[in-house]
């Protein structure tokens, strides 16, 4: 199947926005999963450090400088898309953060365990929710950071609403 049809990015579109395990190593980073040409570019200007831009085009897509992103997150909450995460492999030897945004009820707390999902919205098991940011009085989008196995750091990118313990 391709993104047109049934919104999951191929292997091959993720390939385009993924960075180098090198830059991994380096410390977290945002990765704009964002394949559709459509007029939106507001995290361009949520960029405090100018690392993400765009064509003089409104409906290019997005390309983030892996060089300037700090993976601060402050992107993630302002994509009205809901296409952009933080993944820091960093984190620990066996565990990365997966930052990714959240727009439902009820919200997890930090220290409850939440099913993760994976693009498809397949469950990939239980993990600790390590930090949940709101996105302000005017954006009801949270930061949910998620402490995920190495080996899925690619992989979790939401989570299951409810049934948290
Ligand atoms: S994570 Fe921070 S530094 Fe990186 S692109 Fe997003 S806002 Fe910019
Ligand atoms: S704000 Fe989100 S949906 Fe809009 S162009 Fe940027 S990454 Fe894509």
């Amino acid at each position: 199947m391709a993104l047109i049809n049934d919104g999951i990015p191929t292997k091959e579109d993720l390939a385009k926005v993924m960075p180098s395990e090198e830059r991994f190593a380096q410390g977290p980073v945002s990765i704009a999963e964002c394949f559709q040409k459509i007029p939106c570019n507001p995290c361009v200007k949520a960029c405090p450090r100018g690392a993400i831009s765009m064509s003089t085009d409104i409906n290019d897509t997005p390309t983030v400088d892996y060089d300037k992103c700090n993976g601060c997150g402050v992107c993630i909450a302002k994509c009205p898309g809901l296409a952009i995460f933080v993944v820091d492999k960093t984190y620990s030897e066996d565990f990365a953060l997966v930052k990714f945004p959240f727009e439902y009820v009820p919200v997890p707390e930090k220290g409850q365990f939440a099913c993760g999902l994976n693009r498809s919205g397949e469950e990939m098991g239980w993990f600790e929710v390590e930090r949940v940011v709101s996105g302000g009085k005017k954006n009801k989008t949270y930061t949910i950071s998620l402490k995920v196995p190495q080996e899925l750091a690619n992989e979790i990118r939401n989570i299951k609403v409810g049934g948290y313990k």
